[in-house]
């Protein structure tokens, strides 16, 4: 078959390398650079624990905390509220216990697989020199926060990585070089992080390439049936045929899917990063300060200082109070932190009951989705590559894909 892949984030790059692997004539189009948006700002994490979605029940009673606190990483554009509030109303209707775990399952089911995503592409395309196998940490600077975060460790822990807790001292001895400001920590054994996101994705798409897929800069601007049931994917500069299509163009899939009648609640959750050079190997994990909804990952270009959430337009400017934020809680972990040399601001996608969309267009037969990752789409793209790999080519999924369906909408 001939299939089209529309955006080649980490998401459409890997559904890509598994559609080849199955054997189809594969394009892929991407209006930028290959893996130079959501895929290439993140914290960089192969976040295998990371079954428990931001939707809390508890959200009921720290939101208001979140939104009044100077130190809350939820940020939210005043200006754009009356866009946001429709879908955050969705969100704290998915924040209601029943509805968490039936969350919690199926994120654990596809991050059960997550490996199996990615081992065979990272061995084909050499991506190892781009991981360190050193393992996540969290470390909550309350004992307030800490207890209320205990009662997910067990259900972490069904995801098969051991979590070890960690006594402020272990976190010193752990990190010396840290301004120890934790009360406790957790290590997540067997999660492992990329140290350039970008270079993982170059390296996938050097594999794509080389088994002989296509890549397209180019913008896809319509997709339309024609008479003997092919799908016509027109673009900015011309347009071609295909058998079947596949979305993954992250939060930008929403212009399409609302063509196509598909009315996913896809919203972006801005998040930010900074790049300090000076820094570079002064930790040997991710760290994560869990009350600051803030990562420092060690990368290749230095530390990394990212996350937070904000709810804001996509062509808004970057929000000085972010960049603010981010920095002062660089400082109080890293004080000899000088002025960042880069900032950042990308678009997670996601829909408020933190599940993503893989599976066909309950629209158009010929459509499928594979978007929709949110906070843990750089962990989920290899597997949710492979799974609309298996939708399309093969009889079974390795997974049963009904709870990610569009139809859920
Ligand atoms: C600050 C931050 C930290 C994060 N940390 C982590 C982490 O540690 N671990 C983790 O697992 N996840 C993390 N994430 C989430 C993760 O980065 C995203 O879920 C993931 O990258 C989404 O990938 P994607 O391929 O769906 O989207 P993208 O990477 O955004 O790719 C979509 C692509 O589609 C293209 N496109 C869109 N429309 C069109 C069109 N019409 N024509 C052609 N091309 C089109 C775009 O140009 C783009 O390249 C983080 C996100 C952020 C913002």
């Amino acid at each position: 078959m001939k299939i089209a892949v529309i955006g080649a984030g980490i998401a459409g790059i890997s559904s890509a390398n598994w559609l080849k692997k199955y054997g189809q004539d594969v394009t892929l189009y991407d209006m930028n650079e290959p893996g130079s948006q959501a895929s290439y700002g993140n914290a960089g994490t192969y976040a295998k624990y990371a079954n428990i979605p931001t939707n809390s029940a508890s959200y009921f009673y720290l939101f208001p905390y979140l939104l009044l606190n100077r130190n809350s990483p939820l940020f939210i554009s005043l200006k754009r509220l009356h866009k946001t509030i429709p879908w955050i109303a969705k969100y704290l209707s998915n924040c209601r216990k029943k509805r968490v775990d039936h969350t919690i399952e199926h994120l654990t089911t596809l991050l059960l697989q997550m490996d199996s995503g990615y081992e065979d592409l990272f061995k084909e395309a050499e991506v190892e020199k781009y991981i360190s196998r050193e393992s996540i940490m969290y470390g909550w600077s309350t004992k307030i926060f800490f207890n209320s975060a205990k009662k997910d460790f067990y259900k972490r822990e069904k995801t098969g990585i051991k979590t070890t807790i960690l006594s402020h001292d272990d976190i010193s001895d752990l990190e010396p070089n840290i301004n120890n400001i934790f009360y406790k920590g957790a290590l997540f054994e067997g999660s492992y992080f990329a140290k350039s996101p970008i270079k993982v994705s170059e390296a996938l798409m050097r594999l794509l390439l080389n088994k002989g897929g296509e890549f397209k800069k180019e913008k896809v601007v319509s997709i339309t049936m024609t008479d003997n049931n092919k799908v016509n994917v027109k673009t900015d500069i011309g347009s071609t045929i295909f058998d079947k299509v596949v979305i993954t163009s992250g939060i930008w899939s929403k212009d399409i899917t609302d063509k196509i009648g598909d009315k996913v609640p896809l919203e972006s959750e801005r998040g930010y990063h900074l790049v300090n050079p000076e820094l570079k190997n002064i930790v040997d994990r991710p760290i994560s300060w869990q009350e600051r909804g803030t990562y420092f990952t060690p990368m290749t270009d230095g530390l990394r200082t990212g996350g937070i959430v904000e709810f804001g337009a996509l062509d808004d400017k970057k929000n000085d109070k972010v960049l603010k934020f981010l920095n002062r809680t660089l400082k109080m972990v890293f004080p000899e932190a000088g002025h960042p040399q880069k900032t950042w601001v990308g678009f997670r996608p996601s829909v408020p009951d933190s599940l993503p969309v893989i599976g066909q267009s309950s629209k158009n037969p010929y459509i499928y989705y594979n978007f929709g990752h949110q906070h843990i789409g750089w962990s989920l793209g290899g597997i949710s590559g492979k799974l609309i790999a298996q939708e399309i080519c093969a009889n079974n999924t390795d997974i049963d894909l009904s709870p990610y369906s569009v139809e859920r909408f």
